[in-house]
């Protein structure tokens, strides 16, 4: 069989391990797991969503609102824009997609950072694309001018804060890089763990709206990661209408599901779950960045839910993170990003009591 050539060069985006494998090889207890791998809530998801999910049992046989109206509403509130400003995905990967299949082709290249959100470059691989990356990881001015002016890429990402390193891009730069870069390309802000940088400094808190003055730029959220939602693939696109008008274009009906549709919905009416999960997690970060100081461990300064440790030459990623798979604690290898390092999401007090547990063993 013949298959398009643009996938030779694509490799499967590789997922958070789950708990099942761990459970299957190593034969330990699923209770006894702890899968800090996927930046999932630790906390689980608002106790109304369980409701709402058992209320909607009857109505799987029914398609939902395809024009999601109540969410959009939701929304639109929440964000002050107007319901056609927003484009729903089921999660906000979907609208990445979107926007790779509108605007990308064989003769067209995207810029990133040198480690960002990996789906970028499979998206834009997917349609023939060219994959440009700065030289480092945090999204640095003059780099990406320089790219941008030099390969006049389709698409430039700006994922702040930045997934797997954690830090974070301040609204002041992120909104000089757009207003230096011309209009002929998509400026993509996504905004998958906003929640957190915005409780932390407000210097990094950047909203929908204050994007929304610019044409070419989208604003990305998700209900995945301080909501809770992650199983649910609910996600958002904010962009002036016409920008919406043509990404609907890409989208196929129904593209998230009945039971999606109304938890999401429920979870725009109670922040209070969001503020509780960041709490704990101000809290329970702590931990980690005091266990590296103790340590002479190196991490980035995180405004995510999970931190990365940098290790040194006499410390390797893969062998630790083997190791601790081995003794059912799951977290994330950075080794096929090429850094020696690892990623883990900041857990529950327990999990992280046995995260540390496993750890010190470890590296001893
Ligand atoms: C998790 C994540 C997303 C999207 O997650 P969905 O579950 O598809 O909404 C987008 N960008 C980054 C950087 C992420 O970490």
């Amino acid at each position: 069989m013949k298959f398009n050539k643009v996938l030779r060069d694509i490799k499967t985006y590789e997922a958070g391990k789950p708990i099942e494998l761990v459970v299957r090889e190593f034969g330990i207890a699923p209770e006894d797991v702890v899968k800090l791998a996927s930046n999932e809530n630790p906390i689980g998801t608002n106790p109304a969503i369980a409701k709402v999910i058992r209320s909607n049992a009857d109505i799987a046989h029914l398609y939902p609102d395809d024009s999601m109206f109540e969410l959009k509403a939701a929304l639109s509130s929440k964000f002050n824009v107007t319901d056609k400003n927003i484009i729903i995905g089921a999660g906000s990967d979907q609208v990445i997609e979107f926007i790779s299949r509108a605007v990308l082709d064989e003769n067209s290249s995207v810029l990133m950072s040198a480690v960002t959100f990996a789906m970028y470059e499979i998206y834009a691989k997917q349609m023939g694309a060219k994959v440009l990356r700065t030289a480092s990881y945090e999204h640095k001015y003059d780099e990406f001018m320089e790219a941008f002016h030099m390969r006049k890429p389709k698409i430039v990402y700006i994922c702040t804060p930045n997934n797997p390193t954690g830090d974070a891009t301040s609204k002041e730069e992120v909104l000089a890089m757009i207003k230096a870069m011309h209009k002929d390309a998509i400026i993509v802000v996504d905004g998958a763990y906003m929640e957190y940088a915005s409780a932390k400094d407000a210097k990094y808190a950047i909203t929908p709206n204050d994007l929304l003055g610019y044409e070419n730029v989208i604003y990305l959220g998700t209900f995945s990661k301080a909501h809770g939602l992650g199983g649910m693939r609910v996600g958002y696109g904010i962009a002036q209408v016409e920008l919406i008008e043509e990404l609907t274009k890409m989208r196929p009906p129904f593209n998230i599901s009945t039971l999606s549709l109304a938890v999401a919905i429920e979870a725009c009416k109670d922040e209070s779950f969001v503020e509780e999960s960041i709490t704990l997690h101000q809290e329970q970060i702590k931990r980690y960045e005091t266990f590296a100081d103790e340590n002479a461990l190196e991490y980035i300064d995180s405004y995510t839910n999970f931190i990365t440790y940098l290790f040194d030459e006499t410390l390797n990623s893969t062998k630790i993170s083997d190791a601790l798979l081995q003794r059912g604690v799951i977290i994330r290898n950075l080794a096929s990003y090429g850094m020696n390092a690892v990623r883990i999401t900041i857990g529950t007090q327990k999990q992280n009591d046995i995260f540390f547990k496993h750890f010190k063993e470890v590296i001893a």
